[in-house]
């Protein structure tokens, strides 16, 4: 078994009062590492490490370029860790190992080298003003940081907080979700190793409510809170943070609406529709869970997209054949499994999938839903897709914004202005048009609706980890 702790003030340590839970791999059902279990008493020593380090410390007081270094220095160590990041998360929560290894882990040290680039490099605003004075914005570092983060991409979400947060000045308190802690202890290990002052990147383990997490979005010590997960705990989120009038960065759940036109090229739409519902099991915040399919193609394009859904491999995630492992937790594949008794249950038909051996779910085809049907409406997070036809581009839009959620679309067709309009018609934070998941980090990610509150990347994240502050010159 490996052991992880909290990593407070430089140093890896384990709880006030010792206490530890154990991370159980999901593909074996069998703890693989033990962490340290932390209470709210643990989170505030973790604060109050932070808070020294940002009130004290040299962090906040360097230069962009110096920052710059060292974080580049963490991204290169991430990259030559590559195998122990990723062995870690594929244990932790069942990912396949070509994605965490080929994906997570080196998005995550994109994710360090963009933020410490960005932050050195963007300008920020000047404003001449008429009558012999000169006002400009000087972007101060916000403060103390808590990073709350979801299982489901568990360092790549992690850096996508950390990264912006540490590049602005600021110093950090990161609570990795508990089904997935391993990845941040590594990482933390590998600040202290690239040189962050002790103190500026600090991880505690532990829960969510009555907790760890908890307490971070309770303490007026925080400056910020970033979170990722689940739209009811955004809402507490929200809630704790008002007390303090914390400002608060929530990226939620989806359901997002994968628009396929009969004009669409077939074999590009059936490729990205596949990825965008079943890698890592649909367990991603953006996964194209509704596939509305114009009439004239749907019946060509169901046949395929099945053909290719059955043709996945699952098995253990570190083959690397592997492309379906299992679902994050039993916890987990209990709610997946039992929506597809709710999509029955409503008259829907599995055209293809079900539940296999382990907590594992096949890719599953449900067809026969209705709009309004709750395997239609709510958040899976599983590799389960509906799919319904469509006759029209008003009734596709109509159809993609009827869900409370907001974070992204998909659309597939070779008529350019029509791309354009429902791209604007949508609500939602993103529209991918003929691709999926590329991004570009200056570009805002984020949702409306019930999929989030604010945007993050590039300028965006510069707006919330820090205070603007406007400075006015005489100079005449
Ligand atoms: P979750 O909300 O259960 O937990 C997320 C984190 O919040 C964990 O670290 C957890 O311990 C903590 N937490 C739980 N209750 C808390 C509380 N009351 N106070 C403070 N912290 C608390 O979410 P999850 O199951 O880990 O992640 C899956 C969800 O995340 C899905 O809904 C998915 O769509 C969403 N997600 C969104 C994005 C995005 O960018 N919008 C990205 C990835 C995942």
């Amino acid at each position: 078994m490996e052991s992880f702790g909290h990593v407070i003030a430089g140093e890896e340590v384990v709880s006030a009062e010792p206490a530890e839970f154990e991370s159980v791999d999901p593909w074996t059902r069998e703890p693989w590492a033990t962490v340290a279990l932390g209470s709210a008493g643990d989170a505030e020593r973790a604060v109050r490490a932070a808070r020294s380090a940002f009130d004290e410390g040299p962090w906040p007081r360097m230069s962009f370029a110096e920052r710059r270094a060292i974080l580049h220095r963490l991204a290169d160590l991430l990259e030559k860790h590559v195998g122990e990041l990723s062995a870690a998360d594929t244990a932790d929560m069942g990912k396949p190992i070509t994605q965490t290894a080929g994906h997570d882990v080196p998005r995550a040290a994109q994710n360090f080298r963009f933020f410490a680039d960005h932050a050195q490099l963007t300008p920020a605003e000047t404003f001449p003003m008429p009558a012999g004075h000169h006002a400009y914005t000087q972007y101060d570092p916000a403060g103390v940081v808590a990073a709350i983060a979801p299982w489901n991409f568990p360092l790549m979400m992690a850096s996508w907080k950390v990264a912006p947060a540490l590049a602005w000045g600021n110093t950090v308190v990161l609570k990795p979700a508990e089904q997935s802690p391993a990845s941040a202890t590594i990482l933390a290990r590998l600040a202290i190793e690239a040189g962050l002052p002790p103190g500026t990147l600090n991880v505690v383990h532990g829960f969510g409510p009555d907790s760890v997490g908890q307490a971070l979005t309770e303490s007026p010590l925080v400056d910020r809170i970033t979170f990722t997960g689940e739209s009811t705990t955004g809402r507490l989120i929200s809630r704790a943070a008002a007390a303090n009038l914390t400002p608060v960065s929530l990226e939620l759940g989806g359901k997002g609406a994968n628009i396929v036109f009969a004009d669409a090229d077939l074999d590009q739409a059936v490729g990205w529709s596949i990825q965008a519902v079943f890698s890592n099991s649909g367990q991603v915040c953006l996964a194209g869970s509704r596939l509305y399919v114009q009439r004239a193609v749907y019946d060509e394009f169901l046949a395929r997209f099945t053909a290719a859904a059955d043709a996945l491999v699952l098995g253990d995630p570190k083959d690397p054949a592997t492309q379906i492992g299992p679902l994050s937790s039993r916890e987990h594949f209990t709610k997946v499994a039992g929506y597809l008794d709710i999509a029955t249950a409503a008259g829907a038909r599995l055209h293809t999938g079900g539940v296999d051996e382990g907590w594992v779910v096949r890719p599953t085809v449900v067809v026969g839903a209705g709009q309004r049907d709750r395997v239609t409406q709510e958040e899976i997070f599983g590799p389960v897709v509906v799919v319904l036809p469509f006759d029209d581009e008003a009734d596709a839009v109509a159809a993609a914004n009827d869900t409370p959620y907001g974070l992204n679309a998909m659309l597939f067709t070779q008529d350019l202005s029509r791309a354009h309009r429902v791209a604007r018609a949508l609500r939602v934070g993103t529209v991918w048009a003929n691709c999926f998941f590329i991004r570009d980090l200056r570009a805002p990610f984020g949702g409306a609706k019930n999929s989030g509150v604010g945007r993050e990347g590039g300028t965006y994240s510069r707006e919330f980890f820090t205070e603007p502050k406007a400075v006015i010159m005489e100079i005449s």
